[in-house]
């Protein structure tokens, strides 16, 4: 597709849908909305728009439709894998003055937002309504808009599931400026194809999500965290099946090897608990029960000593496990603090995690690199950062496409896929075909061109039309 630019007939017209200032085209200013927070070079766009309302939203996208101008649409660009990244230029849509929460439904317990909506407010403010928003993403700076066209995880995924099973209505406008609700705050809903759920995980590729209706639980308040380190990696990872396989569910199972745990130290300045472990398990329990909390522990206490830990530490009161949970979550943040890094996202089934913990070291050995291993190992999603360290940027380049290969092939051989949580972008495009058959693919080519007939929106991620 051969798209136009952004000419100063095209600001002109912009500048009729949204107030000046929301129209940002001077390159430093420009800067931040050229990359996200994988490794791909920053792509400036040729001019930003911070939209304020749905029609905005819609008018934008059909004069860029009329032109032919590609149109990205973008949260808190905190994406892992580039889907964010203006490749062709064009339009950026910022969602960032689109951050209202528009209402809280407590007799229907959902709640509706705007898409800027950080992950981070969303979750203080429901937790306020005694309300949970389970999806719990590392990276509470994700949008909303964000985590549902990434269909993001993060550390609840165990017990609660991942974005999907909480996104109940969305109102999108697609590519062609027809503004739709799809879904709805019906809790059942069997009428017809159900394109919500196209919407959610495309990548932004099929539609611009201007609001969402999402689902809330009763907030559990009581809850304790294990942290428990062991002598090797086997035993940590295959502990986490047997703690499932015992009918044990809590919301947070993660994986942590030794180099995450001293990456960690590094970046908070602190130390953790028995640093000295080679792998460690993090639990989470949670109940509105003292009792059962207790039980919980003890049960899974004694499955992780059963599975040779080497001790088991438990955490009860909100600032130590806030301390633990900050060191989990700021691996990927405190990798990138010592220089570039390729985070890959491969899930398995949970029962296939030691051997791909076990295969992703033998790779890293083979092409002699380093690598951290964590992750939601509860639900079989493991994160490794490869580290560039030392490495020049010929060897970087040379090694990283056949190591990427080897572990996607790993995953896929483990009947696992090549992403669990971060999508395919356009860091893990050249390997989609190893993870979809051709059949899958050309339909989801078909579906994008009934949605973007003339491939305007966001191309060039997940595959190329051809
Ligand atoms: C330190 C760190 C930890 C992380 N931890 C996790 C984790 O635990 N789990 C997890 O799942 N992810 C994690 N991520 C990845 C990232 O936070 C998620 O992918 C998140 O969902 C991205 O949200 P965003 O608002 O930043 O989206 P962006 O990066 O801005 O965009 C992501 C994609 O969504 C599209 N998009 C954005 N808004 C809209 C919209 N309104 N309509 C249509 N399309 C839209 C973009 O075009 C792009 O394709 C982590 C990232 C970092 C840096």
């Amino acid at each position: 597709m051969k798209y136009r630019k952004v000419n100063e007939r095209v600001l002109k017209q912009l500048a009729a849908i949204v107030e000046p200032n929301d129209i940002l085209s001077d390159r430093e200013r420009i800067l931040d909305y050229a990359s996200d927070e994988s490794s791909i070079e920053p792509h400036y766009p040729e001019v930003v728009v911070r939209t304020n309302t749905t029609e905005e939203v819609s008018k934008i996208l059909r004069l860029a439709n009329q032109e032919l101008i590609p149109v990205t649409p973008r949260g808190g660009g905190t994406g892992l894998c580039g889907g964010a990244v203006p490749i062709y230029g064009g339009i950026l849509i910022s969602f960032e003055k689109m951050n209202q929460i528009l209402e809280l439904d407590a007799e229907n317990l959902m709640i509706t937002v705007e898409p800027g909506v950080f992950v981070l407010d969303l979750h203080t403010y429901v937790e306020e309504h005694d309300l949970l928003y389970p999806p719990d993403p590392g990276q509470k700076l994700g949008t909303i808009g964000g985590n549902i066209s990434t269909n993001a995880g993060g550390m609840r995924g165990v017990k609660y599931g991942v974005t999907r099973d909480f996104v109940q209505g969305l109102e999108v406008v697609l590519p062609t400026s027809e503004i739709i609700d799809l879904g709805g705050k019906t809790v059942k809903n069997s009428t017809g194809y159900s394109l919500i759920d196209l919407i959610i995980g495309a990548e932004g590729t099929l539609g611009v999500i201007t609001k969402a209706i999402l689902r809330l639980v009763p907030l559990s308040k009581l809850s304790s965290t294990l942290y428990v380190p062991y002598k090797n990696l086997q035993d940590a990872s295959s502990t986490v099946s047997k703690i499932i396989q015992n009918k044990i569910i809590p919301p947070a199972i993660e994986f942590v090897d030794q180099s995450s745990i001293l990456v960690a130290e590094r970046y908070l300045k602190r130390s953790m608990p028995r640093n000295d472990a080679p792998a460690y398990v993090l639990i989470r329990i949670e109940d509105k029960d003292e009792t059962q909390i207790n039980a919980d522990i003890e049960a899974v206490g004694e499955i992780c000593l059963e599975n040779n830990a080497l001790d088991v530490l438990v955490a009860d009161t909100r600032g130590k496990q806030e301390e633990i949970w900050e060191g989990r979550s700021c691996i990927i943040d405190a990798a990138k603090a010592e220089g570039l890094v390729e985070v890959v996202d491969c899930v398995v089934p949970r029962a296939s995690i030691p051997a791909l913990i076990k295969g992703l070291n033998d790779i890293a050995k083979k092409y002699g690199v380093e690598c951290q291993n964590f992750g939601h190992a509860g639900d079989g999603n493991v994160h490794t950062n490869i580290l560039k360290k030392t490495m020049n940027d010929d060897e970087w380049n040379n090694k990283i496409p056949h190591l990427l290969l080897d572990i996607y092939t790993l995953s896929v051989s483990l009947h696992g896929t090549i992403s669990g949580e971060h999508g395919i972008g356009l860091t893990r495009k050249q390997y989609f075909p190893m993870a979809r058959d051709e059949k899958q693919i050309e339909l989801m080519k078909e579906i994008k061109r009934v949605f973007d007939p003339n491939n305007i929106l966001n191309p060039g991620k997940i595959f190329d039309l051809d």
